[in-house]
């Protein structure tokens, strides 16, 4: 794709130089120990193309990336029935908020932030045991990205195990609502085991490339979700798919993305490619914080935006 190349190549250039990169996640020990100067980018157009820049091959913790993935797996399972319990607002809210769920009868606001990622995760649950549960979100991943090598880093789902407080009170809290159908220990350890799936940006950006292609592997033809389903999972990370920094992503970068603590985010050009920046450190609202500058250079630098045609 004509520029997009060097696009990347610069704006790689340009993130090694700074020294405003944010702080990495301190309340999940094992990510504290990450290097904050870490940089990676990655595209896959449409077409096949994929082109990387800087540390695009180092695998880190996905995070809250992998929720765009359970909730597709989700919606395959119980459709719209998903809907009563989890809603489709953006929250306005830090992602690990509970106030919300006081006032709104234990139903999260939308499946992003972590409540309403633990009602999708015991969704996924019905039916399994929870390592049928996460083997069954691995091997979905690893088709998405048509790649094996795919793992869960088991140090990161201990550590978030041990000090997810607010995780527990969260799906506890639903669980007093009859939002959590099976003990709300077995949901969470479904959902910091996806959390703690470890991928690079050329994987992840493998694995978003049905959103941008109408629900399509643009490679095999393959069917993941109906264009519609495409759509409005875009629509979601569009509007929730940074907790309380989507409206200000959506203002500067205009394209649908999902973030990480990790300092991943997915983002998606609807027909035209699948995105993946890494870069540790996270801004005030918990994003990451080059990359969010980074996405919103490129997408500047190529002209894309859902509000452009
Ligand atoms: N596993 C993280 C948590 O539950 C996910 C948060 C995120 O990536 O935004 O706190």
């Amino acid at each position: 794709m004509p520029g997009l190349e060097q696009a990347l190549a610069e704006i790689a250039a340009e993130m090694a130089q700074r020294t405003d990169r944010g702080d990495v996640a301190g309340y999940i020990p094992q990510l504290s120990k990450i290097d904050p100067m870490k940089f990676g980018m990655a595209a896959v157009t449409n077409e096949g193309q994929v082109i990387l820049a800087g540390d695009a091959d180092q695998p880190f913790s996905i995070q809250s990336v992998s929720k765009v993935f359970t909730l597709t797996l989700a919606l395959g399972k119980v459709g719209d029935g998903l809907w009563r319990r989890v809603g489709r607002e953006p929250s306005g809210n830090p992602f690990n908020s509970i106030i919300q769920l006081e006032h709104e009868n234990g139903i999260p606001r939308n499946p992003f932030i972590n409540a309403g990622a633990i009602v999708v995760s015991d969704v996924l649950l019905a039916g399994h045991q929870p390592r049928e549960a996460i083997g069954e979100i691995l091997r979905f991943i690893r088709s998405l990205a048509d790649d094996d090598t795919i793992i869960i880093d088991r140090e990161v789902a201990a550590s978030e195990r041990a000090t997810g407080y607010r995780n527990f009170a969260a799906a506890h809290y639903m669980k007093s609502f009859d939002n959590i159908h099976h003990a709300p220990e077995l949901a969470l350890g479904v959902y910091f085991h996806h959390c703690a799936i470890a991928m690079s940006c050329r994987q992840l950006a493998m694995a978003g490339r049905f959103l941008a292609n109408a629900g399509r592997s643009p490679a095999s033809g393959h069917t993941v979700v109906s264009a519609e389903r495409a759509r409005r999972i875009a629509a979601l990370m569009l509007t929730c798919g940074h907790y309380d920094g989507s409206g200000d992503f959506a203002f500067r970068v205009g394209i649908p993305a999902k973030s990480g603590v990790g300092g991943g985010i997915l983002a998606i050009v609807p027909g035209v490619a699948s995105l993946a920046v890494w870069s540790p450190g996270l801004n005030a609202n918990g994003n990451s914080k080059l990359g969010s500058i980074a996405l919103e250079k490129l997408a500047r630098a190529m002209n894309w935006s859902v509000f452009a045609p």
